[in-house]
């Protein structure tokens, strides 16, 4: 018998592409926002980047909202 809820490495989310909720994997990146090079060091900023397991459409928000 399968569950569609025992994913222990996925989260349930709406996916944009799908248009359902997906199984996603979740991660935490530091990305630069910065368009200039010089301040890239100190404009990286830390997203929440999901991945839909389903079509493989990646979204990314931003966690800090500072
Ligand atoms: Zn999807």
């Amino acid at each position: 018998m399968e569950s569609k809820a025992s994913r222990s490495d996925g989260m349930t989310e709406q996916c944009t592409n799908c248009g359902r909720e997906t199984s996603h994997e979740v991660s935490v990146e530091l990305r630069t926002e910065s368009s200039s090079e010089e301040n890239a060091e100190f404009s990286r900023e830390p997203y929440r980047v999901t991945s839909c397991l389903v079509c493989g459409e990646e979204t990314s928000q931003r966690m800090n909202n500072a």
